[in-house]
């Protein structure tokens, strides 16, 4: 399919985690226009910016795109809201957060969408998945590489593949 290759962020909090992280990649790849191509395995993060909540579930997808990023983004929230989110404020405790961290090499401003994705340099829980799927892939306002920014974050919350979890409980 002819398309744009964009990056989709996927965090959850809240009950079943891991299923409602896979659910939501499913349900994107049955947008309209929309493949998804690759997914990063999913990662155990501790909750930032914020105390007192519950770890994240999160893992990024890798779409090919015919739409627009507009539209994707109506397409994402219509998912965010099926799943049974319900939008209070920011940072609350969420089902299924779904963000356009990257959409080609775009960069829109506008009332409702930014992309790339504000805070996609700053998070960890980010560019770690990013990273298993497109290492040199150019942050387009940074001009610098996933792996380069991934190598300039200073430690912060913990980020760990929960396979690797898996592996470490099944040795000790
Ligand atoms: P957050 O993801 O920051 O925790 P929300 O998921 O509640 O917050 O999103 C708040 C708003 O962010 C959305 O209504 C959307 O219009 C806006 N937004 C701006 N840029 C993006 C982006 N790149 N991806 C997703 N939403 C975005
Ligand atoms: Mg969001």
């Amino acid at each position: 399919m002819e398309g744009t290759t964009a990056y989709i962020g996927i965090g959850s909090n809240v009950g079943d985690k891991l299923f409602n992280c896979r659910y939501s990649v499913g349900r994107i790849n049955r947008l309209r226009g929309c493949h998804v191509t690759a997914c990063s395995t999913i990662f155990k993060t501790e909750p930032e910016g914020v105390s007192g909540q519950d770890w994240y579930a999160n893992c990024v997808a890798q779409v090919t795109i015919t739409q627009r990023p507009s539209q994707l983004l109506k397409g994402l929230m219509g998912i965010e809201s099926d799943m049974g989110r319900i939008r209070k404020k920011r940072w609350e405790t969420r089902i299924i957060d779904l963000d356009i961290l990257l959409f080609g090499q775009e960069i829109i401003e506008s009332d409702d969408l930014t992309i790339p994705h504000p805070l996609l340099h700053k998070r960890r829980f980010v560019l770690e998945p990013l990273f298993q799927l497109a290492p040199e892939l150019m942050h387009p306002v940074l001009k610098l590489t996933i792996s380069q920014l991934l190598n300039k974050l200073p430690k912060g919350p913990s980020v760990e593949p929960l396979h690797t979890l898996a592996t470490k409980n099944m040795l000790e």
